[in-house]
């Protein structure tokens, strides 16, 4: 366990041992970054090694991770991640880009990206005898946690806003989570849940509260490199180097995924396994646009906005990982972007019918954020762009239906079906 080092404070740089802290910097709240020691990860593991790996989840990188193999072996706890990576032809063509790539983590366990937060944080809370974990969750980060505590057998207790969608609040249930709704938003639901964890002496998840979620959020910038990689490489020679796309884009909520991103790829670069790192783009809906609105300003200060979406995942009024979100996209020459609910609808309808990849809204946000920069001309032709689904559309079924329109009835006979065909 000596390769987990500590952890340092994102705004003042105190630093901190393994068992000093337990969530943010005590001195100012700031989001707390895992130190590892990368030269005795070196020693142990190369990209040679994994491309010998047969372990296709998240758990490959297990050496790069603070934490103990948790077990649960034969369970969905070991089937997260290593989801793929899709070459969107059609999708590619309509835009006017020559190489792009589609990776789709509604293919997870639960079926969004928040499995591979919510794996990491069990194999913690495992280490340090936690008892039971509570998190706050506009649906996905608690569906994640109900569905992997479940193959933990431990219990665990979510907090959702009261609105969330009727699909993710039936994962929380069915998978045995003592499920509490709040009359209100996710920040209040956020709040509570850190009360109650300290009141009762429960581990918190909270995303971009509790430092492990990036952890695992960050094996999606592993899986990028080393699975593009392959796919671009297949007839050169075994490497000991990866190869990075030019951009990845990824829609932004509370902003844990993209800073997680961006902490993996800063793992890769301290390890000498890549020799620099993708542009990020954080895409929010209009409707939540936080961090995009101090991006735009030029300032690290992230004002709280009234948050209203249909992207509900990404539906935050205060960002809890803003400053690192916002830093993931300025020190990589990368950007934010705001799309509208109405392209957030077409993104989704144009992934399920020229990718054949079905996203919730939340997820369909990158690609409708990567038509923007297409538009504004952000992006190059030639450029190698990656964009990240994070959620699978079964999850928010009546916004699929506002962006597939309804199906037609007809009495059982041919005329009637022709009628209905023209
Ligand atoms: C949580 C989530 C996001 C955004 O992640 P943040 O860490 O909140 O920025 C995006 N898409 C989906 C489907 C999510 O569940
Ligand atoms: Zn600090």
């Amino acid at each position: 366990m000596s390769k987990f080092l500590g952890y340092c404070c994102s705004i003042c740089q105190a630093e901190y041992g393994p068992d000093e802290v337990t969530y943010t910097c005590p001195k100012d709240g700031g989001n707390l970054n895992v130190v590892l020691d990368y030269e005795r990860i070196r020693k142990q593991i190369s990209p040679e090694d994994l491309a010998e790996s047969h372990d296709n989840s998240i758990w490959r990188y297990l050496p790069l991770l603070p934490v103990d193999d948790p077990g649960h072996l034969g369970t969905p706890l070991r089937a997260v991640g290593w989801t793929p990576l899709f070459t969107p032809t059609r999708l590619a063509q309509h835009l006017g880009l020559h190489h792009l790539w589609l990776k789709d983590d509604g293919r997870n366990p639960t079926a969004s990206f928040k499995d591979r937060a919510s794996a990491v944080v069990i194999a913690r809370a495992q280490m340090i005898g936690a008892e039971v974990v509570v998190t706050a969750s506009t649906g996905n980060a608690g569906a994640a946690l109900a569905g992997m505590a479940a193959a933990a057998g431990m219990p665990v207790v979510i907090l959702a806003p009261k609105t969330a969608p009727q699909a993710k609040v039936a994962q929380l249930l069915i998978f045995g989570a003592r499920v509490v709704l709040v009359d209100g938003t996710y920040d209040d639901a956020f709040d509570l849940s850190i009360e109650a964890a300290e009141a009762f002496d429960w581990y918190c998840r909270n995303t971009g509260y509790n430092p492990f979620t990036a952890e695992g959020k960050k094996t999606a910038a592993f899986e990028i490199c080393e699975q593009y990689t392959y796919a671009v490489g297949a007839v050169r020679e075994p490497t000991l180097h990866w190869e990075t796309p030019d951009a990845v884009f990824v829609s932004v909520g509370d902003g844990n995924i993209i800073s997680g991103l961006h902490k993996g790829f800063k793992d890769l670069l301290s390890l000498g396994w890549i020799e620099r790192i993708p542009k990020l783009f954080g895409i929010q809906s209009e409707g939540s646009a936080a961090i995009y609105n101090a991006f735009i300003k030029g300032t690290e200060e992230i004002v709280p906005v009234k948050a209203d979406t249909i992207a509900d995942s990404i539906s935050v009024d205060l960002p809890r990982d803003g400053l690192r979100a916002l830093r993931a996209a300025s020190q990589t020459g990368g950007a934010y972007l705001t799309v509208r609910d109405e392209e957030i609808l077409a993104a989704v309808r144009d992934l399920a019918r020229d990718a054949a990849v079905f996203a919730e809204p939340a997820g369909a946000t990158a690609y409708a954020g990567l038509v923007e920069a297409v538009g504004q001309n952000l992006v190059q032709k030639n450029e190698h762009i990656l964009v990240l689904n994070t959620g699978n559309g079964l999850k928010d079924v009546p916004a699929a239906m506002k962006a597939a329109g309804e199906a037609s009835v007809i009495k059982p006979n041919l005329e009637a079906l022709q009628q209905a065909l023209t």
